[in-house]
């Protein structure tokens, strides 16, 4: 699908069409408190963009048009202006929107306000002149952040009138986005369709809005964030970049990612013997360095001189400087988005900590309780305290933070308690304003589902107490290979946890979704990215709607098969008890077959989960689903390829499925 915007003058030929409509709507479009949109197929509303408006604006135009029309069947126009006498929707913030009171200077950054007075609805939020929407969807090459579609990592110019468009369109015409092309997106038949009097103004409650779960990533490299089955439904990158406006990810993004290999410590410190400093690098037990490669080292964290040339190195990329010009740098250096870009920069250290640093300094900070053993239902996983260097690696975020904080106090650190520094050091007072903390944790429920979610969703409490600036989350919805096939939703479970977030001042979400299939994660997707929206949502009102809405008659049985599907991923795969690992966030939580059934691996699966009776009972609401619906009906179509993708791999994983198929 072209998503073709030609702008004034490819409405200009609609003008004649629609005037024509207007004269037989005259009188009947505004009656009362009741404004009618469309009627018998014809339009009771321009659109109106007024003349300079700019390429967002233009975009939302042709969105709300092309969404209008398919509601109603009626054409409706885009044109400069509209005379007082006439309906109309009018985009954007221009002097018409102003005049009746919309301050988009008010709004928080992606918020929006929809507003009707009279006949007029305005629909307004902050819109970047130069951004090209079109060449995002495109992915095309061009200014000002080079199209990226579906390579999310940028921080990009606003478009929010667009989002209030989408706001618009479900809330009036009562349409949805829940995966990206045709067969994901319900637009429900209106032949009237009328607007009463609005006034609302949204703002998300969440800054950053991001997730993997967006664009094809099938191809090349990118293997593991597969999403092999897009393609095969036909859903092109275009949609993909399409479904990440309508799902509002967020126009901010926040850099988050390992830095030491973007910053070469090991190119330029390392190396070449004659720039080599040694001691800025992790003494082993044995006295030698942990600095193997640009990945494969790992730095002293408690050396003062590593936070003064990470001080240095920051302030260079603060003041525009390019990252070739750091000291000793290669020539080919450059700032990666995903972790030095805008006002933000990633102190987040590689995740080959090696066997942390055995200096006099270091271990004198190292946490002494530390357990350190062996878990035998986790063969060769180290259980170690998650608390080890919190002392080391604060201090040294403290110390980076404030070294630039007088001369950039706009300019952020980016951090996340993780990993072998998740715990709250012990020396800990409130932290330095230009630092933003971040929490690794996992969207299986709320501090009632058990022991490792009560502790995420207080580590998550404990860290808001120092720092004002909210915290961000690096959410895991990582799938192991091994399960491929089963479905794994955690959707009911989403819901709990965000609505448990909502009084913990989370301003954002980075939902990273490794093996996902695509297709398998998307109501994950559309429902995270709603609650990031807004947390207090109800997960459970919106999955109804979206099984009423997709699959007609046949959504109690689609509600039954998640249901299912989350309740054996929850209290069957995930073991669910307390973690005292390294790594992610309480790795136990997220455990592979190997872990979980030591001795059988996958096979403890059927034995234990999907059991023959389970399995029978998939076939049976499968069946039972297929007998509501009326073969050849978008609603069929729909609720085989649900059935392709949930019911029919894990049936054939267990080889329970019959030879006449489903
Ligand atoms: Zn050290």
């Amino acid at each position: 699908m072209k998503h073709s915007l030609s702008k004034a003058k490819a409405f200009s030929s609609r003008l004649a069409i629609s005037g024509l409509a207007l004269l037989v709507l005259a009188g009947t479009t505004y009656a009362g408190s009741t404004l009618t949109l469309a009627e018998n197929k014809v339009a009771g509303v321009k659109i109106v963009v007024s003349a300079g408006s700019c390429k967002p604006v233009l975009f939302a135009a042709h969105e709300l048009r092309t969404f209008l029309q398919q509601a109603t069947g009626a054409e409706f126009t885009i044109t400069e202006q509209a005379p007082a006498s006439e309906a109309a929707i009018v985009l954007g913030d221009c002097s018409e929107s102003r005049a009746a009171g919309i301050e988009v200077a008010r709004l928080k950054r992606d918020g929006f306000q929809i507003l009707r007075k009279g006949n007029r609805i305005f629909i307004a939020g902050r819109d970047d002149p130069d951004y090209d929407l079109e060449a995002f969807v495109e992915m095309e090459k061009v200014p000002p952040i080079n199209g990226q579609g579906w390579f999310n990592s940028v921080i990009k110019p606003e478009y929010a009138t667009l989002f209030g468009v989408y706001d618009f369109l479900e809330r009036v015409a009562g349409i949805r986005w829940y995966f990206p092309g045709k067969m994901g997106t319900y637009v429900p038949k209106s032949p009237v369709l009328t607007v009463d009097e609005m006034d609302w103004t949204e703002n998300p409650v969440m800054m950053f809005r991001n997730s993997a779960g967006f664009g094809d990533r099938s191809h090349g490299k990118y293997k593991t964030w597969r999403m092999p089955d897009y393609p095969e439904i036909g859903v092109t990158r275009v949609d993909s970049n399409l479904w990440a406006l309508r799902c509002r990810q967020s126009t901010a993004y926040l850099p988050e990612n390992h830095a030491i290999g973007m910053l070469h410590y090991y190119h330029r410190y390392y190396q070449d013997e004659k720039n080599r400093k040694e001691e800025y690098f992790a003494m082993r037990p044995d006295g030698t360095r942990y600095a193997e490669s640009q990945h494969k080292c790992s730095l002293c964290y408690s050396n003062p001189d590593v936070a003064k040339q990470i001080i240095a190195d920051a302030k260079l990329f603060f003041s525009s400087g390019k990252a070739a010009d750091m000291e000793n740098a290669p020539w080919n250096a450059k700032w990666e988005l995903n972790r030095a870009q805008g006002d933000y920069f990633s102190l987040l250290p590689n995740d080959q900590y090696g066997a942390g640093c055995h200096c006099q300094r270091c271990l004198a900070l190292v946490k002494k309780e530390t357990v350190e053993t062996m878990d035998p239902n986790l063969p060769g996983e180290y259980v170690i305290s998650t608390g080890k260097y919190s002392r080391i690696m604060w201090d040294y975020f403290r110390t980076v933070a404030e070294g630039t904080l007088a001369e950039f106090p706009n300019k952020y650190f980016t951090i996340l308690a993780y990993s072998m520094y998740r715990e709250i050091p012990d020396n800990i007072t409130k932290l330095p304003a230009n630092l933003m903390v971040g929490v690794t944790a996992i969207p299986n429920g709320n501090s009632s589902d058990g022991p490792a979610m009560k502790r995420i969703i207080d580590d998550i409490r404990q860290w808001g107490k120092y720092t004002d600036n909210g915290l961000w989350l690096w959410l895991y919805f990582i799938n192991r290979p091994q399960y491929d096939g089963i479905p794994l939703p955690r959707l009911w479970a989403a819901g709990r946890f965000y609505n448990e977030l909502k009084n913990l001042n989370v301003n954002g979400i980075y939902m990273e979704c490794l093996v996902t299939h695509g297709y398998t994660a998307h109501l994950d997707i559309y429902l995270n990215h709603r609650l990031m929206w807004n947390p207090s949502l109800d997960a459970n009102q919106i999955i109804s709607e979206y099984a009423k809405h997709l699959y007609g008659a046949a959504d109690g049985e689609v509600v039954a098969l998640l249901q299912l599907f989350e309740e054996k991923y929850l209290k069957g795969i995930v073991k669910n008890v307390p973690g005292r690992y390294s790594g992610a966030a309480y790795r136990d939580i997220i455990d592979w077959p190997e872990g979980r059934w030591p001795q059988d691996g996958i096979e403890g699966l059927r034995k234990e989960i999907y059991t023959d009776e389970i399995l029978a009972q998939i076939l049976q609401l499968a069946r039972q689903a297929q007998s509501k619906v009326t073969s050849g009906t978008i609603e069929a179509d729909r609720l085989q390829l649900f059935l392709s993708r949930f019911a029919i791999p894990v049936l054939q994983k267990f080889n329970a499925m019959p030879q006449e198929g489903i």
